[in-house]
Parts: C-alpha cells; sequence; structure tokens
C-alpha cells in the first residue's frame, strides 16, 4: 500500500505561479489518481509489499507508470519553495564549474524543458561521477530507474500548467525557476556528495538512500500548513 505524500505548502501560497486551482487538479486529481491506480495494480501481486523505489525499480508497464509518476509527484513538489531563495555552498560551486554560471545553468534548462516533446519532466541530476547535468524525461520516466541522483524537476506535462499560462511553457519555466526550493536542492547536493554515493552500480541501494534522504530533509524542514 503506497500512501499520498502530503503537500509541504498551503495551496494557495505559491500563487500567481501556481493557482489554487492547478494545485487541487493536479495534486487533487492528477497525483491523487496515480496513488490510487497503483494501490488497485498491486493488490494482490509481488508489488504489494514492496517500497515505491522497489517498485519503480522492478516493474514495467502500468504499474512502472503510476509509481514513477508518484514519485516524480512528490519530489516535485518538495522541489517547490514559499519565496525565492538561491544554491548556496557546494552546489553553487558546482553549478559555477559545470555550467559556467547559474545563469547559464537557467537558459539551458528553460530551454531543455520548453523542447521536451509532449509530456514529461526535466531534471537538475547528478549522474555517477558527480557531474551535474540536465536530464529530459518523457511520460513517467525517472532518474530513480538509471543511476542518476535528481536535485530537482520540473512538471512539464500539460496538467501542470495549462490552467494558469494555456500553451505558454516557457513563461511556467520561467516562474518555476523563481520558485526552486534551492534550501532543499543544496542539502540534496551537499549530503550526496560523497564517495559512498558517487560511482555506484544502476538499481543499487542508491535510491532507496536518496528516498531516505529525502524523507529526512522534508520532515526536519517543511512543514504542512
Ligand atoms: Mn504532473
Amino acid at each position: 500500500m503506497i500512501t499520498l505524500t502530503k503537500l509541504p505548502f498551503a495551496e494557495n501560497v505559491i500563487e500567481p505561479f501556481l493557482s489554487a486551482e492547478t494545485i487541487q487538479c493536479h495534486y487533487g486529481k492528477h497525483h491523487t489518481g496515480y496513488v490510487n491506480k497503483l494501490n488497485e495494480l498491486i493488490k494482490g501481486t509481488e508489488f504489494d509489499k514492496m517500497s515505491l523505489a522497489a517498485i519503480i525499480r522492478g516493474a514495467d508497464g502500468p504499474i512502472f507508470n503510476n509509481a514513477a509518476q508518484i514519485f516524480n509527484h512528490s519530489f516535485y513538489w518538495s522541489c517547490l519553495g514559499e519565496n525565492s531563495s538561491a544554491p548556496e555552498g557546494k552546489l553553487l560551486e558546482k553549478i559555477d564549474n559545470d555550467f559556467g554560471s547559474l545563469e547559464a545553468l537557467k537558459e539551458e534548462f528553460i530551454k531543455m524543458g520548453t523542447t521536451l516533446f509532449g509530456s514529461g519532466w526535466v531534471w537538475l541530476v547528478r549522474e555517477p561521477k558527480g557531474e551535474l547535468m540536465i536530464k529530459q524525461t518523457s511520460n513517467a520516466h525517472t532518474p530513480l530507474s538509471s543511476n542518476l541522483i535528481p536535485i530537482f524537476v520540473c512538471d512539464v506535462w500539460e496538467h501542470a500548467y495549462y490552467i494558469d499560462y494555456r500553451n505558454a511553457r516557457p513563461d511556467y519555466l520561467k516562474e518555476f525557476w523563481e520558485h526552486i526550493n534551492w534550501e532543499l536542492a543544496s542539502q540534496i547536493y551537499a549530503k550526496t556528495d560523497t564517495e559512498l554515493l558517487i560511482g555506484v552500480e544502476p538499481c543499487s541501494d542508491i535510491h532507496d538512500l536518496f528516498c531516505q534522504l529525502l524523507d529526512e530533509i522534508q520532515a526536519g524542514d517543511r512543514v504542512t500548513s
């Protein structure tokens, strides 16, 4: 049984970036729908007692799609900040090193989000050797399936922005950039910047560790209002 994670902020506090109507529909209908559907699909199967990360690694077809969408959405909500912030410490240094500047990362991230064809997600990830990169994934696909640690993500399915931005995906991406929870991103980067987490094989325990880390960070820092 997989449970729906709580929204880490009240549904109207990130307006006008995202309206309460968008949150009600996106979280209340889409994200909730994936949780209900997955629980229906895994009932009585080998996946019934597994963690979400294990289901994502072990399943394909509809079970994979619903499980991956649940992780992607939970992570997306945690990546959104109520107030604007900025990357700190090691993460900022690494961004300067790998992209040239924060501004250059922003430009590239918005470009990648805009050019992703169809439905999907655009991520800042760190790859196994520690480099930061921007990655597009289509439909439900998630870096948890490969050996990549997500730093933050933007949902570019139309359901994420159509109520507030109609077809103007670049405008949504620009506003997203102003609402990144850099505190969380900086913490993920700092805590995973260890030899233990770099260079491990795909489908090892890294993602369970990542999920634990995320739980820990969220439990410590985010207040549900
Ligand atoms: Mn979505």
